[in-house]
């Protein structure tokens, strides 16, 4: 028998309903049970691939090529769930669905409904991934947005049908919200009483509540709360504002016992929690020592979730080298009007670590440069402007898909001197289009359709970083890009000195580049990558590039 944790939020969103809900299973799972995670999200977007980075965050991509919530993120490095299409439901999907069918003349002349129709698709959705998983012990629903949305009604209906259906002890519902200190320090309940409330009115009463709060709630509070929402006392938790990393609140939610009430509802006994990988991921965030600051030149710089995973990644390569990384958000823009030399110095001086404490630790300046993924042309000169200026400056770099195109350019003009050169996704009619679509590229192919997504094997060449970075040839990492490094000037760039240093499986593309480590252009580190490494990258084992361009960096430090 399946058991079900419907996860929901109330009073605002932003509480990290998503972070909450994978720590939850982080802790299941150090329980030795198998656990299953799926996200609901209410837009009518049929997924995220169409969605801006700089409203809705990054887009993260499964093995499987799906475009999804950047929530999934969440799950995949605190947990060991396995990710697919199927983990990702919206209300685009659903309607999509229903409409064909309904075209299809599969509802035999009814009138189709938000209730069954809709909500027994979901229902129907959510089934698929328990089928899926005949070894499965927990499915963990998060349900996106906040209680009282019209958006989210069909969803929360259809966890009421379920939970009717399982029982109360296969289904449970595990509600967020948030505690607010308004005046004097005075915790507040109200929010969370009437978001509880709006629940009810659905028709579902939450067994557990985690309350958002700037400090561990007393018990007077928790008492107070559990009357007021109907609640057993034992069962109101406190997710407290962190004050490091996000990857404590396992161990948070592990000392309040949440784990332990959440599977006494659900009558399943509690083994043993396996928890030394959470404490060592805390040990070494609090014994790294120094600091390194990577600029990131980018085009989403506004909105920090708009690259969450490259940022965790970062985070994660710091625990393994023993360094804190701190982003220095550059606006690639700066550097097409002001020299390079200066934006960087400012963008280096204005970070909080030139304190006083840190300025005796070396080399105050950059410490290395990344260009992440993007798309469209805005921003471009002034990205390649930052290639230019590490490539020369032996700052390490590391490039991501758009990233990777951006070192390419800079080396066509700069060291190959083709003053135009281009990619075609900025400027279809370059003389020089050193990166193109696959479909203009005449020798490649099996690549059906325009965009390259999901899980691709890349080979890496010997004596290259990459090969170095990852220990071994075969290299699985996730794509999601139209436009590629162009085949027909693999020779050029290569006689000039550029580093082909991985291809696509059967050869066809060049998935990773290197600077050269020796000679005229000799530069300590420096590549660049179609793929994306950060979305496989976890607290307990770092990206491999990401990991390695961080060690460059703290060598140019001089740590
Ligand atoms: N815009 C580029 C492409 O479509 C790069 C995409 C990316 O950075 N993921 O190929």
């Amino acid at each position: 028998m399946n058991k079900f944790i419907f996860v929901s939020g109330g009073v605002c969103s932003s509480l990290g309903k998503g972070v909450a809900a994978s720590s939850m299973a982080a802790l299941l799972e150090s329980r030795g049970l198998n656990v299953r995670m799926v996200k609901c999200d209410p837009y009518i977007n049929v997924n995220a691939g169409t969605m801006s980075p700089y409203t809705h965050g990054e887009v993260y991509v499964t093995d499987d090529g799906a475009e999804t919530d950047l929530d999934l993120g969440n799950y995949a490095r605190f947990t060991s769930v396995p990710l697919s299409r199927a983990n990702s439901i919206t209300t685009g999907q659903v309607y999509e669905s229903v409409i064909r069918k309904e075209r299809e003349g599969r509802y035999l002349g009814r009138c189709v409904q938000v209730i069954p129709h809709i909500t027994d698709e979901i229902k129907a959705r959510i089934q698929a991934v328990i089928d899926g998983a005949p070894d499965n012990d927990i499915v963990i629903v998060e349900i996106g947005g906040t209680v009282g949305d019209i958006e989210c009604i069909p969803f929360l209906e259809a966890a009421r049908q379920l939970i009717m259906e399982s029982g109360r002890t296969n289904a449970i519902s595990v509600h967020l919200t948030l505690i607010p200190i308004v005046a004097e320090g005075e915790l507040k309940t109200k929010p969370t009483q009437h978001s509880v409330k709006a629940m009810q009115e659905m028709g579902i009463q939450p067994d557990v509540l985690i309350c958002r709060a700037p400090v561990l709630l007393d018990e007077a509070t928790r008492r107070k709360i559990a009357l007021f929402t109907n609640i057993d006392n034992d069962a109101v938790f406190t997710c407290r504002d962190i004050d490091d990393t996000i990857y404590e609140i396992p161990q948070m939610f592990y000392e309040q016992k949440l784990d332990q009430v959440v599977l006494k509802k659900l009558g399943i006994e509690a083994r043993h929690a396996e928890l030394a990988q959470w404490h060592s991921v805390m040990e070494r965030f609090k014994s790294r020592k120094g600091t390194v600051k990577i600029g990131v030149v980018g085009k989403y710089m506004d909105l920090h979730d708009a690259y969450k995973s490259v940022y965790e990644a970062f985070f994660h390569a710091g625990l393994e080298c023993g360094v804190e990384v701190e982003l220095v958000k550059i606006d690639s823009s700066r550097l097409e009007e002001e020299q390079p030399d200066q934006v960087m110095a400012a963008a280096a001086a204005s970070s909080a670590a030139s304190s006083a404490a840190s300025a005796a630790d070396g080399n105050e300046g950059i410490n290395g440069i990344l260009v992440p993924g993007g798309f469209g042309p805005r921003g471009i000169a002034g990205m390649v402007n930052a290639a230019a200026w590490a490539r020369k400056n032996k700052i390490p770099f590391l490039g991501i898909s758009l990233g990777m195109h951006v070192m390419t350019i800079d080396w066509a003009r700069n060291v190959l001197g083709w003053e135009t050169a281009d990619s075609t996704e900025f400027n279809p009619d370059t003389k020089y289009p050193v990166v193109s679509l696959i479909a203009e590229q005449t020798d490649v192919k099996n690549y059906s359709g325009t965009i390259r997504l999901g899980k691709g094997v890349s080979v890496a060449e010997p004596d290259t970083l990459l090969l170095k970075a990852y220990g071994e040839k075969t290299i699985t990492e996730r794509h999601r890009h139209r436009f590629e490094f162009s085949n027909m000037y693999r020779k050029e760039m290569k006689d000039s000195g550029l580093v082909l240093s991985g291809f696509s499986a059967d050869g066809s593309l060049v998935d990773c580049i290197e600077w050269p480590r020796s000679g005229e252009f000799g530069h300590p580190w420096g590549v660049g990558a179609m793929f994306h490494p950060e979305f496989k990258s976890r607290p307990t084992a770092a990206a491999p590039l990401f990991r390695d361009f961080i060690a460059a960096a703290k060598s140019n430090k001089g740590l």
